[in-house]
Parts: C-alpha cells; sequence; structure tokens
C-alpha cells in the first residue's frame, strides 16, 4: 500500500511504525497528538518555518502516520525555538511545541542527536556552560576563564541518564 501525503512524498508499509504514534499519545505533552485536523495554523505562525524544512503541522502529521525515522531524525525538532506559538495558535488543543520535546526525548533514547548538540551536552557536562566558545572569546579579551561547573551540574546530569544515553562520548564510532 502506498500513501500520497501532503506534499506528495510517498511512503510505504515499510516506513510506518505503528506504535510509534501510540507512544508520542501516551505522554503527557503528546496526548493532544491525534485531534490534529491538519488546519496549519502552527506552521502558518511559526516564527522560523523559514528555516524549517518540516513545518510543524508536518511534524505532527508525520507522527501520526507512524513514520518515527523520519521524524526523529528531522532536524525540526531540534530548531524548534521552544517559543510556544503554534501551542497557543492550535485550535485543538495539540500542543505541537510540548510534542516536540516529546520527539527529542524520544530521539536521545535511539541515539539519534545532532553533533551540535552532543557537541553543547559535552561542554555543558565539563564546564557547565552549554558554547564551546565562551573561553576562546574571553581570552581574546585577556578575561579569565570562566569557573568550571559544580557538582551538582554534573549530578543532575548524571541523574538525567546522559552517560547511558551516549550523549557524553566523544566519538559514537
Ligand atoms: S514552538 Fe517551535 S514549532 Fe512551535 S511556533 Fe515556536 S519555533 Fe515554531
Ligand atoms: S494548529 Fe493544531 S490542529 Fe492545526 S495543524 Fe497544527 S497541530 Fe494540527
Amino acid at each position: 500500500m502506498k500513501i500520497d501525503v501532503e506534499y506528495h512524498e510517498l511512503i510505504t508499509n515499510k516506513d510506518i511504525d505503528r506504535r510509534f504514534p501510540a507512544a508520542v499519545a501516551a505522554t503527557a505533552e503528546g496526548r493532544g497528538l491525534y485531534q490534529c485536523v491538519a488546519c496549519g495554523k502552527c506552521s502558518a505562525g511559526c516564527p522560523i518555518s523559514d528555516a524549517l524544512e518540516v513545518l510543524p503541522h508536518q511534524i505532527i502529521r508525520k507522527a501520526i502516520l507512524g513514520l518515527k525515522t523520519q521524524v526523529l531524525s528531522c532536524p525540526t525538532i531540534w530548531v524548534c525555538a521552544t517559543c510556544f506559538r503554534c501551542n497557543d495558535r492550535c485550535p485543538e488543543q495539540v500542543n505541537p511545541a510540548s510534542i516536540m520535546f516529546v520527539l527529542k526525548n524520544m530521539a536521545t533514547d535511539e541515539g539519534i542527536v545532532p553533533e551540535g548538540i552532543q557537541t553543547l551536552v559535552r561542554s555543558l557536562y565539563a564546564n557547565g556552560w552549554a558554547s564551546t566558545i565562551i573561553n576562546y572569546e574571553r581570552e581574546e579579551l585577556n578575561l579569565p576563564e570562566v569557573p568550571e561547573a559544580n557538582d551538582t551540574i554534573r549530578t543532575i546530569l548524571d541523574r538525567a541518564g546522559l552517560k547511558k544515553k551516549s550523549l557524553l562520548e566523544e566519538d559514537k564510532g
């Protein structure tokens, strides 16, 4: 069976994971998933839509269709600016912005995390700052290095299971 979805992309049964939409909808943030009526208001109001190859309403549609791999590997879920405008505009309380968090967590569990995000996480763990260039810039201005993170932040990140999720490994092979 082939389905011609709204932007003329052909998908087949092998692309579909039927458990995926149910897993998203089973979360507190994702419980409105199936209520989407594909009105597009979320995408129409998204301030970064020009930068997105796949728009918020398309992410929601793909999730409903069970296109797990496409959704979890889509840059949109990481590029989302978390402004919550789509939540406010949605007439059906689908809460796309909140669903982005669910999808990011799922992608992390699957080990699908963009290298740039991994670099930020490693910096946060090592230095307490989600930036890799801050000391470089401070050195140029003859300012002392920023202090290292205390153990509290590492404890929080450890409890979040980042090591288990391989987010702190330099080379994942
Ligand atoms: S929360 Fe993300 S997807 Fe929603 S409008 Fe803002 S940037 Fe766009
Ligand atoms: S605004 Fe809500 S109902 Fe409309 S397409 Fe976006 S998520 Fe679906």
